[in-house]
């Protein structure tokens, strides 16, 4: 069963075809990644499936639900981004209810859903500290729990661990995957690193210049290659 599905969609800037041709389908619950070289499209994608930018042609469902023409936040995504786009000037507390805020809940509730994710991302401790006395990785669970609070049905991370250094970036990793696993949030992770694709993903689509060239599990793209393209690109994973 389809939750997610993407059909013949198609993105210009100008005379810039940014991608086109784009299918595929994400189980509920599913982790899925999209990989590929710098520049091939894979932020626009996830941007277009945020509703963050408009699409030429092609059709986003979730659900039973077209969402093609969604405003952002009426559809029920979370998404966490390189840089951690945090408000400088909330606490950690104040940053991660603000969505919630927007949505004008009681505070009482406001309260527990905070309380729920900062647990969940490992922060208890830091609710009233400020973005600038956290760590990289501390500033990226912050976003993470962000994304969380609103309960979304499916969350979109790009690149989220691309501007932290190598120890912190595995401890991270393990953490998105086991709080993946222990909400079953259907997943679109967008990364250039095969390793984390490889180690991270139930599925991988492999993108360049705007095309989905391979979808598989890890094992069914490293070994059988559909290309050289494919072949090449994972080849450099060691
Ligand atoms: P990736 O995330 O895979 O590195 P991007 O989706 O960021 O790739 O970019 C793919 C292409 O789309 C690039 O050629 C980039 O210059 C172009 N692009 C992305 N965003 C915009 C924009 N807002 N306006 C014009 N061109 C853009
Ligand atoms: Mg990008």
């Amino acid at each position: 069963m389809s939750f997610v599905t993407v059909k013949n969609l198609q993105k210009s800037f100008g005379s810039n075809t940014v991608f086109s041709d784009i299918n595929f389908n994400i189980a509920q619950g599913e982790f899925v990644t999209l990989l590929g070289p710098s520049g091939c499209g894979k932020s626009t994608l996830l941007r277009s499936l945020a509703g963050l930018n408009s699409v030429d042609t092609g059709e986003i469902w979730v659900g039973e639900q077209n969402i093609t023409d969604l405003a952002p936040q009426k559809r029920d995504i979370g998404m966490v981004f390189q840089s951690y786009a945090l408000f400088p000037n909330m606490t950690v507390a104040n940053n991660i209810a603000f969505g919630l805020k927007m949505k004008k809940l009681h505070k009482d509730e406001i309260a527990k859903q905070v309380a729920r994710v900062i647990e969940l991302v490992e922060l208890k401790g830091k609710e009233n500290q400020h973005p600038h006395q956290l760590s990289g990785g501390q500033r990226q669970r912050v976003a993470l729990a962000r994304a969380l609070v609103v309960q979304p049905n499916i969350l979109l991370l790009d690149e989220p661990l691309s501007a932290l250094d190598a120890r912190i970036r595995k401890h991270l990793r393990q953490q998105i995957c086991d709080i993946q696993k222990e909400l079953n949030l259907t997943t679109v992770f967008v990364t250039h690193d095969q390793e984390e694709a490889m180690t991270m993903s139930d599925r991988i689509f492999l993108m360049n210049e705007g095309s989905i060239v391979q979808q598989g599990s890890a094992e069914q793209i490293y070994t059988q290659p559909h290309n050289e393209f494919v072949a090449g690109f994972m080849g450099n994973y060691n």
